[in-house]
């Protein structure tokens, strides 16, 4: 027999443990499904020196603030514990070492709804399903003229954590994000490194008037407006957070910036200027794709695996939804203090729909 819940959340990182919190209030008890075994999401895995691009009085989630200096920015291992501690404190029914790996319909008889299978082979039913898997989860590699024969080194920044293997190694880094930058910044006090960009590099100030941009983007109600996106990102990706140090470097020329290199010949780069040399290592930091294979056999995802939603309530199942994508609805979505307000969003959505189809919310487990 399957066990039942009024709402199962896939992923105990910050999404599916923000959700649980919002779902509590909302009068639900929710089953969390946690693949690792433990409750921190992707953040034990990032690179050493990551410290968050917010302030901490902008990067808690909903009921228990961060601890420290609220306009410090925390490290990494900050994060992990406190999104550690946060699920201690939860009142929620959270399972680790449970992962999903198919989400299916509800046979018909029963009260509708889903039912979400783990590799354990235990099965939840349940009518609401949330995918809190991370935005992040699948790392994207990009398929470059000539990568598949070099004989270097090639890796993806979701596998860089230090700069001590690159001492003294030329580096080419692909992608003109906030990774690819931080990872470039740290790496070429080592190594020889150059950024290769499709476009310039688009900075955002990190602070304005000795505010915060965080703080402005949510005081304008920019971050939170899915029609500020084009104005925030000029259609060509998220800006890159900086103090001015990342541009001073970049001018200076260390690291390097140049335009995406053409192809790549044996363990040589061939740049657009048709100048060619040895490479040691090309790093990927060209971005992620939601993980949410486990939807498929829902027909809740599009021809490119991706989800089909609308500010993350699904488009073609009724009870699905979405948090934690990237531009789920705003700039913020996919990040530590946008995230429970999309929940919201989203469980607000999902009980309308419930109430039209003339289900109850909080069906007895
Ligand atoms: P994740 O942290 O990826 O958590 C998803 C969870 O789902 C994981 O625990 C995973 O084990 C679990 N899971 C996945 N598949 C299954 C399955 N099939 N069954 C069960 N469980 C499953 N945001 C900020 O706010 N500030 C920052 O400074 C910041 N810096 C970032 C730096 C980097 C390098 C990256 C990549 C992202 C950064 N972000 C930042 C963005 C975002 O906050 C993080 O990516 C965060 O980890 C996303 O949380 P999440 O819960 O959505 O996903």
């Amino acid at each position: 027999m399957p066990t039942t819940a009024p709402l199962v959340i896939i992923g105990g990182g910050q999404a599916g443990l923000a959700t649980a919190h919002t779902a509590r209030s909302l009068g639900l008890a929710p089953i969390v499904l946690e693949a690792a075994e433990q409750t921190a999401g992707s953040w034990p895995h990032y690179y050493d020196s990551l410290t968050l691009f917010s302030p901490a009085r902008r990067s808690a989630l909903p009921g228990t603030a961060f601890p420290g200096d609220p306009d410090g920015y925390p490290a990494r291992d900050e994060v992990v514990a406190y999104l550690t501690d946060y699920a201690a404190r939860l009142d929620a029914d959270i399972r680790t070492g449970h992962r999903v790996t198919e989400v299916v319909a509800a046979p018909d008889g029963s009260r509708g709804g889903f039912e979400v299978v783990t590799a354990g082979g235990e099965v939840f039913a349940a009518p609401l399903v949330i995918a809190a898997t991370g935005g992040f989860s699948r790392p994207h590699r990009p398929d470059l003229p000539g990568l598949d024969g070099f004989p270097g080194t090639v890796l993806h920044s979701c596998d860089y954590r230090r700069p001590g293997p690159f001492r003294g190694r030329r580096v080419v880094i692909v992608g003109g994000g906030n990774s690819a930058v931080q990872i470039a910044i740290e790496l070429a006090g080592v190594a020889d490194v150059t950024l290769a960009t499709r476009h310039p590099l688009r900075f955002m100030a990190q602070r304005l008037l000795g505010v915060d941009m965080h703080i402005w983007l949510r005081r304008t109600g920019l971050d939170t407006a899915g029609w500020a996106r084009p104005l925030l990102t000029g259609g060509k990706g998220t800006p890159v957070m900086d103090t001015g140090t990342y541009r001073d470097a970049i001018a200076a020329g260390n690291p390097d910036r140049r335009p995406m290199f053409t192809r790549l010949e044996g363990d040589q780069v061939v740049w657009s200027d048709g100048t060619r040399e040895h490479v040691d290592v090309v790093l990927l930091a060209t971005g992620y794709r939601p993980g949410v294979d486990h939807l498929t056999g829902l027909g809740a995802l599009d021809e490119d695996g991706q989800p089909r939603h609308r500010g993350g309530v699904s488009l073609t199942r009724p009870g699905l939804g979405y948090v934690g994508l990237e531009w789920q609805r705003s700039f913020a979505s996919a990040t530590l203090r946008g995230v429970a307000a999309d929940a919201r969003h989203v469980l607000t959505r999902l009980r309308k729909e419930m109430r039209t189809a003339g289900r109850a919310w909080t069906p007895s487990r």
